[in-house]
């Protein structure tokens, strides 16, 4: 073949190819004598040669463009090579970064940690940085140490953990916020814009009695009345139950209340549901109705005995009464007074009991005199009762507060007349029992079952057998428990429905014959 017939292009061509040849020749010459560190990779290209030349710029790039900050330094922290990501993350210009020392970007009090790490082969530990406008970096620090040509040098791979704590800080706000929710003795229920409630705590499962997360909030709320109508999510929405009602629910057929509490979720006009509490108030509403019972029985019962002193007084004061008639009127108020004084001593009584006020003064007083007393005015009130005073032996003088021992006695026998409608013998004796010294009050009245004996010294508790004939507040006995108890004695009682009850009190006797205190 020759030249002159070949055209000028491809003469071009085929000299560029020689080049090419010529040039693969002596790659694979130097690969092949160890001059060069390659790599033959197989592609669909026919096989490559990788030189570490060309993989250095690869690492280059990679380590430009990595989501991590990638610095190398000198052992004792003077910064060497620094990617742009690590330049970023501490707010500082590449320019200033390069040759600075390290430790400039790193808090005083971990001083310590970088100089560890920077001794270490390979170490790892977390470090804040301290950025160029002074903010705090958390940081993780991955180091490892290499010998390049004799020198020593450091790689550190640093990841920015800002994000990571925040995370972790929200996780752990959150499930403050979540335990304080489910710890809370109120139902709280978040519903969203769709009316759905998307959290409810455990109360609020145990209120409704299942679990109500991803239900519609109306079928909810209808168990629940405002004023016998259901309530509807429209009327908190539209404000027309106002934030802290008080609503109504049933659970186990018993009534319960609760109050309501809600506000909006979301910023201003930006709302996105609706946060609802409810508080359980049943506890404070039965208070509430005690205190208004109270209230009502106790004008009632001083109503009654004012009633009949009022009467009797105006009675007396009229013309033409004869001065037998006026003497009985007079009596029948006297003992109308002596009621309500009875009913206010006792008021005061548990008054003081409950106040921590109840101190008694006692003296040596004469337990048969003052049961001897309590007859007498107690006799004149009933024509069909027989008062006996059944003392077997002489009593000796007991410590004790004159006034209480009468107001204990006044109870017991009141109650004995009181619950034995049909009239018989209310006997009251009085015995020294060991260390003690026991009085008694037994009538021949209704009695008592063994299921209410459990109930009847507390306040206010009056037995369905004795109501309907009687009148009282349901003190008596309660009064009678504290005051006996203040002097350190028991009270307890014995009776058969029908036969009649007796009431006992002890009194200890700490010296020989006397109740001491
Ligand atoms: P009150 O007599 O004002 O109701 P008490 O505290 O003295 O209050 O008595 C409480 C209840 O105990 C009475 O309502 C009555 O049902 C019952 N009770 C008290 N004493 C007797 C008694 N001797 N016999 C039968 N029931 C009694």
């Amino acid at each position: 073949m020759s030249d002159r017939r070949i055209p000028k292009e491809v003469l071009k061509e085929m000299a560029e190819l020689r080049q090419r040849l010529a040039d693969a020749e002596e790659t694979l010459r130097a690969i092949t004598s160890g001059e060069v560190d390659a790599l033959v990779v197989k592609t669909r290209l026919g096989e490559q040669i990788f030189t570490l030349q060309g993989a250095d710029t690869v690492y280059r790039i990679a380590i430009e463009n990595v989501n991590e900050g990638v610095i190398t330094l000198s052992t004792e922290g003077v910064i060497l090579y620094s990617n742009f990501y690590f330049a970023q993350m501490i707010r500082t210009d590449l320019n200033r970064l390069i040759g600075a020392s390290v430790f400039d970007f790193v808090t005083q009090e971990e001083h310590d940690i970088l100089a560890a790490l920077l001794q270490q082969d390979n170490g790892h530990d977390e470090v804040v940085l301290r950025s160029g406008d002074g903010a705090q970096v958390p940081a993780y620090m991955g180091t490892k140490k290499m010998q390049l040509d004799d020198v020593i040098y450091v790689l550190a791979v640093v990841t920015d953990l800002t994000l990571k704590k925040r995370e972790e800080e929200l996780i752990r706000t959150g499930g403050l916020i979540q335990s304080i929710l489910e710890q809370s003795p109120n139902a709280v229920m978040v519903c969203n814009a769709a009316k759905t409630i998307i959290y409810a705590s455990k109360v609020a499962h145990q209120l409704f009695g299942h679990n109500v997360l991803g239900q519609p909030i109306d079928s909810i709320l209808l168990s629940i009345r405002k004023s016998d109508k259901p309530l509807r999510f429209a009327d908190i929405l539209s404000d027309d139950v106002k934030d802290g009602t008080t609503i109504c629910t049933e659970k186990n057929g018993k009534p319960l209340h609760l109050l309501l509490r809600y506000g909006k979720l979301g910023e201003g006009g930006d709302s996105t549901g609706i946060i609802i509490s409810l508080t359980d108030v049943t506890s404070l509403k039965q208070t509430e109705q005690l205190k208004d019972d109270f209230i009502g029985m106790v004008s009632h019962e001083l109503r009654t005995p004012l009633t009949v002193v009022v009467g009797a007084i105006h009675t007396a004061m009229l013309k033409g009464i004869t001065p037998e008639e006026r003497q009985e009127r007079l009596r029948d108020a006297a003992f109308g007074a002596r009621e309500l004084e009875n009913l206010l001593e006792n008021l005061l009584e548990l008054s003081r009991f409950q106040a921590d006020r109840l101190v008694i003064n006692p003296s040596k007083i004469d337990i048969a005199a003052a049961v001897r007393e309590v007859i007498k005015v107690l006799r004149a009130t009933s024509q069909i009762h027989h008062l006996v005073f059944d003392v077997r032996q002489k009593l000796p003088p007991v410590s004790a507060d004159e006034i209480r021992m009468r107001r204990i006695l006044y109870n017991l026998v009141e109650n004995a007349i009181k619950y034995s409608p049909r009239g018989g013998q209310v006997r009251i004796f009085a015995r020294l029992k060991g260390d003690s010294i026991v009085i008694g009050v037994s009538d021949q009245g209704i009695g008592i079952s063994s299921e209410d004996q459990a109930r009847l010294f507390q306040p206010f508790q009056r037995l369905e057998s004795g109501q309907a004939q009687t009148k009282g507040l349901g003190l008596g006995l309660s009064v009678c428990q504290h005051l006996v108890e203040a002097h350190r004695g028991r009270i307890w009682v014995q009776s058969e429905p029908g036969r009649g009850s007796t009431f006992f009190f002890s009194l200890p006797m700490t010296e020989k014959g006397t109740v001491d205190h």
